[in-house]
């Protein structure tokens, strides 16, 4: 089966090429922006919306026309990546799995991405990397990086610039090592409990950081707006910023590495995470009750990155050779696993689950990681309850397609 992975490394340009990432940045941005522009006053105008290909012949005009010659400094393919990256925005609207597509600001996610790997060389052995109108450049070269490149992105983040390079590459079909199966409670006390009883604790690491991050914004405002002191200050945020994703992704892989290595199968509840994250504030016409609590919920599920968790743990497992099985969550923490007797009134706390039919007792995120396993047990044997463990769906990101490419993690559809 073929394997699809990205390996991320720190560039070291050099002033020139500094400069020069920075514009095709900006350039990508433009182009992006542009197009966005354009496509909503069609809209207006009651016109169809361009394809991919309208755009970028519209883009070869942009390039050549007189307005805005500058694009033409910029690599062709990566300006066309952003206008696919736009078709990209605009399909996960119409899917409903995201927001309306946005402008780009200068500073938020500056990158841009080489498609095509004929114009990418690679020299692991002198620690460099070619790439259209850049030229040569040296990376931080912490790892080596197996298989055939595919694509490259270059991106800037707190202060330094990044390359991602996929790969691809072609790896035996994983036999599982482990053979047990466990269920796994996502929660605020506990980040995740499993069915055996063990448990990891929570991450709130923007929680702990988020004092130091007001702290900085607010000098950062009180500074006179683009001064030096300004921008330190600003530099400052950004790499809280940065420090705080850090932290997150480590405990994140660690935790769903864990996980995958130790059981073949893995069940969850099928948390529509982005919907819980966005109901709060309701909608004018309908405004949302308890939105102080909720949102603080909200924060909490958003801090400890469920959504990324449960992405992490289905590609992780396929490339063990196991299976991650989505279940729905009703009743999961009411459900008393040694009678069955589904009761509100069984879990007084938030902690404790105490059945008033039987007198069972158990800590109730256990009860909920059991019972979930149960419930994965029953769809993995006869498919009841099935339902695609995708429907919390996102866009793969380019480091992670494997699961969805090799078709072997068949989330719901475990194969037995
Ligand atoms: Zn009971």
């Amino acid at each position: 089966m073929k394997r699809l992975q990205a390996f991320k490394y720190e560039l070291m340009p050099n002033g020139e090429q500094a400069r020069q990432m920075r514009r095709f940045a900006g350039s990508c941005r433009f182009v992006f922006n542009k197009a966005l522009a354009l496509q909503k006053s069609r809209y207006e105008q009651g016109e169809k919306k361009l394809g991919y290909a309208g755009l970028c012949k519209l883009l070869t005009d942009w390039r050549n026309g007189a307005e805005t010659p500058w694009l033409k400094d910029a690599p062709t393919h990566p300006l066309q990546q952003s206008l696919k990256d736009l078709e990209r925005a605009y399909r996960n609207f119409f899917e409903k799995r995201a927001d309306f597509p946005r402008f780009k600001k200068k500073g938020q996610r500056d990158s841009f991405r080489y498609p095509d790997p004929k114009q990418i060389k690679l020299e692991q052995g002198n620690n460099r990397l070619f790439l259209p109108k850049l030229g040569w450049l040296r990376y931080r070269n912490s790892r080596a990086v197996p298989g055939e490149v595919k694509n490259a992105t270059v991106s800037f983040s707190a202060g330094k610039w990044y390359v991602s390079i996929q790969t691809e590459r072609e790896i035996e079909q994983p036999v599982p090592e482990a053979s047990s199966a466990v269920g796994v409670d996502m929660g605020i006390a506990r980040f995740a409990t499993l069915s055996d009883g063990s448990f990891y604790e929570p991450l709130s690491s923007f929680r702990k950081h988020e004092q130091r991050l007001v702290r900085y914004q607010r000098a950062m405002f009180r500074k006179q707006k683009f001064s030096n002191n300004w921008k330190k200050a600003k530099a400052k945020v950004q790499k809280l910023h940065a420090r705080i994703g850090n932290v997150r992704r480590d405990y994140l892989h660690k935790c769903s590495t864990d996980i995958s290595k130790n059981h073949a199968m893995v069940c969850v509840e099928d948390l529509q995470v982005k919907n819980m994250s966005r109901s709060a504030s309701g909608t004018a016409t309908a405004p949302g009750q308890n939105v102080r609590a909720k949102s603080g919920l909200n924060k909490s599920i958003l801090d400890q990155g469920w959504f990324e968790f449960r992405r992490q743990l289905d590609y992780k497992l396929a490339w063990n050779g196991g299976w991650l099985v989505a279940v729905p969550p009703q009743n999961t923490s009411r459900t008393c696993p040694a009678c069955g007797h589904v009761s509100a009134e069984n879990r007084k706390t938030q902690a404790k689950f105490s059945c008033v039919e039987c007198g069972f007792e158990e800590n109730a995120d256990v009860v909920g990681a059991v019972n979930i396993l149960a419930r994965g047990h029953r769809v993995a044997a006869c498919g009841e309850l099935a339902q695609s463990g995708h429907s919390v769906k996102q866009e793969p990101s380019e480091a992670t397609l494997s699961g969805v490419m090799s078709g072997v993690s068949a989330v719901g559809i475990p194969r037995l």
